[in-house]
């Protein structure tokens, strides 16, 4: 067993935070301040910088290299913002990967050049309404007619709703109930019968747009089926890459306060000594770091085991819920230690404590990842249904 990064990961993790360090943190404050996404041409400047092609398929223009690397970039652009990262996040972890993972060749060779270059984000749109972690209830329907695909429903809280051009849409085809009749369908943002909500304001998140999104019998080529009914347990098999990315936007966030308090306690003073002369305060910074570093390792173990594959659901669930749970208590560390000033809209601190607290609920809430980890240890799924 090795803990050491190998030279080219070394190089790669220098490379992005010698950019995210130089060009984001301007950009990042005009975001959250406006609360606006990352420019389409700095997207594409992250593309022709190769950050979001890491991990992607070297014959679509991507890097080919593992998922390790893909999350050490990506933590370094979280340090800076969960905004400015998260095209990264969206190209190397997130939806993209289910296109990668189960789409046709052709939708393949259409989507992931785009996305790579930085032409186009892909967002995913599986919650409604009635349907969050009960998933398997979602109402949106789905039906084969000729070479079309119609589809009729209403998503709520894609990250991205408006702003991305592709949806991977979870639907139902043919009104078969359950799990068993679920599917993910590729929509486009300007196919006819698709409209968007107001823009959902949220605790945190500025910078990343999200709203309902309508579908009103939306006809889209049958080409743009990733999987029909059935393929449920297939798509989920992609989150376990997506877990990763959530905890690696938790780690980024979490690792920021840390630096930030370790700067802060040094310079500020109390009683004619810097804070961090205080037993109190140490506690706390030795709390963060040991909080970061362990959520660090349980990332990279689930990422350098899956190989070329994807990370089991007990080590990214493992990896994801404990990641949610360190960002929130890290960053209310890192207010704490900062006094007024980590209360303060001048810092980044509070801004932190906002954005980090969403991982425990977007891509799955910690109560379900705990059930997912329970289930992997006693080799069997628990039914949540009353009936
Ligand atoms: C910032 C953010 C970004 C998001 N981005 C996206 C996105 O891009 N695309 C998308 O489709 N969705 C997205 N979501 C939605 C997210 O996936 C859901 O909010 C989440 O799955 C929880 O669903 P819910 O909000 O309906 O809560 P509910 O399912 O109503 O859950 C409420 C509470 O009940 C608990 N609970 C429910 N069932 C169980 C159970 N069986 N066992 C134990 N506890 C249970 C939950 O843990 C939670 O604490 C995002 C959400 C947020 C906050």
């Amino acid at each position: 067993m090795d803990f050491n990064l190998t030279e080219q990961q070394r190089e790669l993790q220098a490379a992005a935070r010698k950019f995210a360090r130089a060009e984001l943190p301007d950009l990042a404050r005009e975001l959250e301040k406006e609360d606006k996404p990352v420019p389409h041409e700095m997207v594409r400047r992250y593309g022709e910088l190769g950050f979001l092609g890491i991990n992607l398929p070297e014959q679509y223009g991507g890097l080919g290299l593992g998922h390790v690397e893909a999350l050490l970039v990506l933590e370094e652009f979280a340090q800076i913002s969960v905004a400015v990262a998260f095209p990264v996040f969206e190209a190397l972890t997130g939806p993209v990967r289910t296109i990668e993972q189960f789409g046709s060749d052709a939708l393949k060779a259409k989507i992931l050049p785009e996305v790579i270059r930085g032409e186009k984000i892909v967002a995913v749109a599986m919650s409604e309404p009635d349907a969050g972690t009960a998933l398997t209830d979602l109402t949106t329907t789905a039906k084969m007619d000729g070479d079309s695909i119609v589809l009729n429903g209403r998503k709520r809280w894609s990250s991205g709703a408006g702003h991305s051009d592709y949806y991977i849409t979870y639907c139902r085809f043919d009104s078969v109930e359950g799990a068993k009749g679920i599917g993910a369908v590729v929509v486009e943002k300007d196919d006819a019968g698709v409209s968007f909500g107001a823009r959902e304001e949220l605790m945190g998140f500025r910078g990343i747009p999200s709203a309902d999104i309508f579908l009103d019998d939306v006809r889209v080529p049958a080409g743009n089926l990733i999987v029909g009914a059935g393929g449920f347990g297939k798509l989920m098999s992609a989150f376990g890459l997506e877990r990763c990315g959530n905890a690696t936007m938790g780690l980024g966030v979490a690792a920021a306060a840390l630096e930030d308090a370790l700067a802060y306690t040094q310079e500020r003073e109390a009683f004619g000594k810097p804070i961090v002369d205080f037993q109190a305060v140490q506690m706390k910074l030795a709390e963060m770091a040991m909080q970061v570093d362990a959520s660090r390792l349980l990332i990279w173990r689930a990422a350098a085991n899956a190989g070329q594959g994807l990370p089991t659901v007990y080590e990214s669930s493992l990896a994801k819920c404990f990641s949610n749970e360190m960002v929130r208590e890290v960053t209310q560390l890192g207010v704490q230690v900062m006094g007024g000033y980590g209360y303060s809209k001048d810092y980044p601190m509070e801004q932190r404590l906002r954005d980090g607290f969403a991982w425990g609920i977007a891509g799955g809430t910690t109560d379900v990842q705990k059930t997912n980890i329970t289930a992997a240890m006693i080799g069997r799924r628990f039914n949540q249904r009353s009936k």
